[in-house]
């Protein structure tokens, strides 16, 4: 059975990993309450996103003068870290006329960046302000369709030799979902790119015994790795986790890095589609 989709009536005792009604709150922080799976030990809190997003008439969401200087302002921080992933893509393949899938692209820079190797680039990104800010920066045209919708599923199944899921699975509603659908539209022998921050880092463990030994006084990074806010961040894997899910999905793993020191800890995966 497909899971609710509407966050007041999701029964969030359902684990969003493995469908078993065994997640109890764990940790109660000051806007959310992870939950934690007693069959597969899997991290989430108790918010899902609404679709769509941001009402039709709020003007408070409008790409003025404003918010395209703060969209504009943290580019470069992203600009770095995605030359690194289009380096990445390039040492697995050529990208030129390749068909490539951003899903999660936000203002539009990885996108950019496939286009200007030549590829042939279509991107998700949910949020109109970002969809917008893309056209008007660097003319590309990303669509606000999720890809669960049947845009996607049926009219570019088995299509895109290239899908990448950068900073996305722990901000997405029901993440074994999104990686499914990222499979059926990848094309057999095509590639998914993906990171993802790591839940057994060493910052995210100080912050748990912290939590305990303070009576959950003090959740230290807990804090600001969950939030319950439009987009944030929903659910943290482990690396044994996340390496189980995406080879569940029928991906096989060409490569993995991660790392278990660094304050942004990711796992970054090649997978392949058999
Ligand atoms: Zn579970």
């Amino acid at each position: 059975m497909a899971p609710d989709r509407n966050n007041s009536e999701y029964d969030f005792s359902r684990c969003k990993m493995c469908a078993t009604y065994a997640a109890s709150p764990k940790y109660e922080l000051k806007k959310t309450t992870v939950y934690a799976c007693a069959a597969c030990d899997f991290h989430f809190i108790n918010h899902l996103d609404s679709f769509p997003s941001v009402p039709p008439d709020d003007a408070t969401k409008r790409l003025d003068r404003k918010a395209w200087d703060y969209i504009e302002g943290r580019l470069p921080a992203g600009r770095k870290q995605l030359r690194k992933n289009l380096l990445l893509v390039q040492r697995h393949m050529s990208l030129s006329g390749a068909h490539c899938l951003d899903i999660g692209a936000g203002a539009g820079l990885f996108a950019h960046l496939l286009a200007e190797a030549g590829a042939s680039v279509h991107g998700i990104e949910p949020q109109g302000i970002f969809r917008e800010f893309a056209q008007q920066k660097y003319g590309i045209e990303l669509n606000g369709e999720t890809i669960d919708a049947r845009h996607w599923q049926e009219g570019y199944a088995g299509f895109f030799d290239v899908v990448t899921l950068w900073d996305v699975l722990e901000h997405v509603n029901f993440p074994a979902e999104t990686l499914r659908n990222a499979y059926n539209v990848t094309k057999p022998g095509g590639w998914l790119f993906l990171d993802t921050p790591r839940r057994d880092a060493l910052f995210y463990r100080i912050s748990e015994w912290l939590y305990h030994l303070s009576g959950g006084a003090n959740p230290l990074f807990l804090e600001s790795l969950y939030s319950p806010l439009p987009f944030r961040h929903k659910q943290m894997f482990t690396l044994r986790q996340l390496l189980k899910f995406v080879e569940k999905t029928g991906f096989s793993i060409t490569r993995m890095h991660c790392s278990f020191l660094h304050p942004q800890n990711k796992i970054v995966l090649v997978c392949r589609k058999p």
